[in-house]
């Protein structure tokens, strides 16, 4: 049984908050050196990578906006000089531009897919020529090296008022299958994490009060995820108990995506 990411090293983008702050612990707890990637809340992403450390482990927090390719370069190098390698990216920033097709401003169309699809593009892209070029690390596990999506339930369920996010993570599916049929005779393991209604500052508003009520009627199994179910999931697909799982989307969604709608006999 092997769980654990001792000496493997671990990049987690959007990781100052909800999901990727708990997959950056989580990884971190494992064994791994993690890069602590956030955009411009530095605080939260710089006190956990203080954490680690007082803990033992080894971390960095690292700016960068995912959607910039200089950006995305820079990110990779900081975390190759600083730990020596790469193992496993977690490409999970992500955000929202909510509004209705008439009033959807290109702005927050091309907001969120230049975060959402070409980020985890730049992302996926740039961790495949540092795989390639690192060759075999002793440390690594079976995969020469392992990418993560973060989709969503919308990579399947279509969203009135979010078309722009609806598209983007359908965008990652293939995105993310097509690249693992490219490379997975490199060993390069690709999958993808799907979570269903996460309670984190994404959707604040959509998980608490009454607003909680209406949502858990899509919740087969009755209660609101947290960032650790995901991050768990996140952990098993970055281990070699998952060796031979790729070019997946596992769906953490308490049943979301079973048409709950249809619970009373249709
Ligand atoms: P969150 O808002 O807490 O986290 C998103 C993170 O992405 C933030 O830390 C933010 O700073 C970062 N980010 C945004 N733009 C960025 C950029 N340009 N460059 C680098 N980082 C950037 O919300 P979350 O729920 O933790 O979301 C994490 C991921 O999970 C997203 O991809 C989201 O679409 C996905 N997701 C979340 C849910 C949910 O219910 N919370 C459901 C399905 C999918």
């Amino acid at each position: 049984m092997q769980l654990s990411l001792n000496g493997q090293v671990a990049l987690i983008t959007g990781a100052s908050s909800g999901i990727g702050y708990g997959c950056a612990g989580t990884l971190a707890a494992a064994g791994a050196a993690v890069a602590i990637n956030y955009n411009r809340n530095a605080e939260p992403a710089v006190q956990l990578a203080q954490q680690i450390t007082a803990n033992g482990g080894q971390a960095i927090a690292l700016a960068g906006d995912v959607s910039q390719e200089s950006d995305v370069e820079r990110l990779f190098q900081q975390t190759v000089d600083r730990f020596g390698g790469l193992d496993i990216l977690v490409a999970n920033s992500g955000l929202q531009r909510d509004a209705a097709i008439a009033e959807m401003t290109l702005e927050q169309w091309n907001t969120v897919i230049d975060v959402n699809l070409t980020g985890q593009f730049l992302c996926a892209r740039a961790a495949v020529r540092q795989f390639r070029q690192q060759g075999e690390r002793p440390s690594a596990g079976r995969a020469r090296g392992k990418i993560i999506h973060m989709s969503s339930v919308h990579q399947l369920i279509p969203w009135a008022g979010h078309v722009n996010y609806a598209a983007s993570k359908g965008g990652i599916d293939l995105l993310m299958r097509s690249l693992a049929q490219e490379i997975g005779e490199e060993r390069i393991r690709v999958n993808a994490v799907a979570p269903g209604a996460i309670a984190t500052a994404i959707n604040v508003d959509a998980t608490q009060g009454d607003a909680a009520k209406a949502l858990l009627k899509l919740i087969p199994y009755g209660r609101i995820g947290e960032p650790q179910d995901i991050a768990n999931a996140v952990l098993w697909l970055a281990s070699d108990l998952s060796d031979y799982v790729h070019g997946t989307t596992l769906f953490v969604d308490g049943g979301m995506t079973l048409y709950p709608e249809f619970r009373g006999n249709g």
